[in-house]
C-alpha cells in the first residue's frame, strides 16, 4: 500500500522520541499522523478518531498503560489498526508479545529498535496491507444447540465419523485416520464437534456418542481394510467414560460386533482426562490393552504433567497438540518442546505423532527430528468415509513428500 495514504498513530512516552518518529514520518510522506504518550491516551485517539487508523507504532514500556495493556483493549475495537513495536526488549520477550497479541487478535507487523532506523520502518510500513474487514462467521460455526436437539440428532442416526489421515513420515504410508464426530444436520449442514461434545460431556450423554462412533468407525475400518492396505481407525475417549466400571467390555463388545479385530482401534485420551479417578481409569485402560485395543495420549502438553500416567499406563502413541506443532519450525521454544516430547516417546517405546501439522515446512521438520507420524491439513482435512476410502486409493506419498 502507498505509504502517504496509510493513517498511523505514535505512542511513545517519551517526547523527544516521539517527535523524531513522527518527523521521520512525515520524511516519508505519511501525512495522516497523530500521537498519544501512553495506552490510555492512544485509546482516547482510537476513539474518536473519524476514520481508521491503520498503524499504530507502540513503545511497551510507558505509565498509566503500557504497550501490552493497550493490545488487550484493542480486541474491543471492531477495526483494531496493525501493531508496529518500538523497543529493545530481548526476543524471547518479543516472542511471548507476540503470542499474546494474536491471542487478543491483534495483527504485528513486526519490530523497530529504538532509535529508529528510517529505512527498516520504511520497509515495514510499506509492505503494510490493508486487513479485509472481518466477515461474520459462517452462521454454522455460531449455531448453537439444546441438549434436547442433539440428543434427538443422535437418534434420528445424524452424527458420524469423518475421517483424517495419518501418514507415516519414514515410508510416507497411510497409517491410518482419526474418527473425527460430525452431526450431518438436515437444516444446517456438517457442525463441528465444538457445538456438542462439551454439552453431551457435562449432561453425562458422551457414552451414546462414543459408542455411534466406535460402531461406525469400526464398520468403515472394515472396509477401508477390503481397499487398502490394513489402517487403523483412532477414536477419541472422554475422561467422563473412563469412570465407568463396564467400559472397557462394552468398548470390546462393539467392535468385535462390528466384525473387526480390536488391534485396529487406537483409543485416543486426553492427558487430563487420566488424572480423574486413577484407579477406574487404570482398570479400563489396563483391560482394553488386554483385549488389542492401543491407546494414545491425546494433546500432549496442555494437560496435567503426565510423567506418571505415562508410565502406569500401558500407551503405544504420543499425540503432541497442535498448539505446539503449528509453525514450530518458526519459533525456538516450541522447537524444543516438540522435540523433547518425541525424543521422550521414543524413550518410552511410544509412537510420537504430531497433530495440526499445516505446512510442508513443518512436515519435513518432523521428519528430520524423526517424528514418527504426522496428521494435519497439510496432508488432509478430515473427510466422509467414502472420500476417505478414495484417499486411499489414489493417494500418492510423492504428493506430499516430493521437494518443492
Ligand atoms: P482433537 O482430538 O485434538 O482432534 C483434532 C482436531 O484438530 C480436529 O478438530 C481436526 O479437524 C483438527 N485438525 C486436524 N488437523 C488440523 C490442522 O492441520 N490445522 C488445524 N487448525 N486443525 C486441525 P475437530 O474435528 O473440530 O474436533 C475437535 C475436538 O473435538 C477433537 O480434538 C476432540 O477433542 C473432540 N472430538 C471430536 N470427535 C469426538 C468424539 O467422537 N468423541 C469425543 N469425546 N470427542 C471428540
Ligand atoms: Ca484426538
Ligand atoms: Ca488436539
Amino acid at each position: 500500500m502507498m505509504v502517504q495514504n496509510l493513517k498511523i498513530l505514535v505512542i511513545e512516552d517519551d517526547d523527544f522520541q516521539r517527535r523524531m518518529i513522527v518527523n521521520t514520518l512525515r520524511t516519508l510522506g505519511v501525512s495522516e499522523i497523530c500521537e498519544a504518550a501512553n495506552g490510555k491516551q492512544a485509546l482516547g485517539v482510537l476513539d474518536s478518531a473519524v476514520t481508521r487508523v491503520d498503524i499504530a507504532l507502540c513503545d511497551m514500556n510507558m505509565p498509566e498503560m503500557d504497550g501490552m495493556e493497550f493490545m488487550r483493549h484493542l480486541g474491543d475495537f471492531q477495526y483494531a489498526p496493525s501493531i508496529l513495536i518500538l523497543s529493545t526488549l530481548d526476543k524471547a520477550l518479543l516472542a511471548s508479545i507476540e503470542t499474546m497479541a494474536k491471542s487478543y487478535g491483534i495483527k504485528l507487523i513486526g519490530v523497530v529498535e529504538k532509535p529508529i532506523a528510517r529505512a527498516k520502518l520504511e520497509l515495514l510500513i510499506s509492505q503494510f496491507e490493508r486487513p479485509i474487514i472481518r466477515m461474520p462467521q459462517k452462521a454454522a460455526a455460531t449455531l448453537s444447540f439444546s441438549l434436547e436437539e442433539i440428543l434427538l440428532g443422535m437418534r434420528a442416526n445424524e452424527f458420524e465419523p469423518y475421517f483424517q489421515p495419518k501418514v507415516e513420515l519414514k515410508s510416507g504410508n497411510i497409517t491410518g485416520a482419526e474418527a473425527l464426530a460430525r452431526w450431518i444436520h438436515p437444516e444446517h449442514g456438517v457442525i463441528s464437534p465444538y457445538a456438542f461434545i462439551s454439552l453431551l460431556e457435562q449432561s453425562d450423554n458422551i457414552d451414546e456418542l462414543t459408542f455411534i462412533m466406535l460402531e461406525k468407525s469400526a464398520a468403515a475400518c472394515r472396509l477401508f481394510h477390503n481397499r487398502s492396505n490394513k489402517v487403523t481407525v483412532s477414536v477419541n475417549l472422554s475422561l467422563v467414560s473412563l469412570n465407568e466400571t463396564d467400559l472397557a467390555h462394552k468398548i470390546t463388545t462393539v467392535v468385535k460386533n462390528a466384525g473387526l479385530d480390536p488391534r485396529y482401534i487406537i483409543l485416543e485420551i486426553t492427558e487430563s482426562a487420566i488424572m480423574t479417578d486413577l484407579a477406574r481409569a487404570l482398570e479400563n485402560l489396563t483391560r482394553l490393552c488386554m483385549h488389542g485395543f492401543s491407546l494414545s495420549i491425546d494433546d500432549y502438553g496442555t494437560g496435567y504433567s503426565s510423567m506418571q500416567q505415562l508410565i502406569r499406563v500401558p500407551f503405544s502413541e504420543l499425540k503432541i497438540d497442535q498448539s505446539f506443532v503449528k509453525d514450530f519450525g518458526n519459533n525456538e521454544a516450541l522447537r524444543i518442546v516438540v522435540e523433547s516430547s518425541i525424543d521422550m516417546a521414543h524413550k518410552l517405546h511410544l509412537k510420537s505423532v504430531a497433530e495440526g501439522v499445516e505446512t510442508k515446512q513443518d512436515l519435513d521438520m518432523l521428519k528430520g527430528i524423526g517424528c514418527d507420524i504426522a496428521q494435519g491439513y497439510f496432508i488432509a482435512k478430515p473427510m466422509d468415509s467414502a472420500s476417505f476410502y478414495e484417499f486411499c486409493a489414489t493417494y500418492d506419498a510423492t504428493r506430499i513428500f516430493s521437494p518443492d
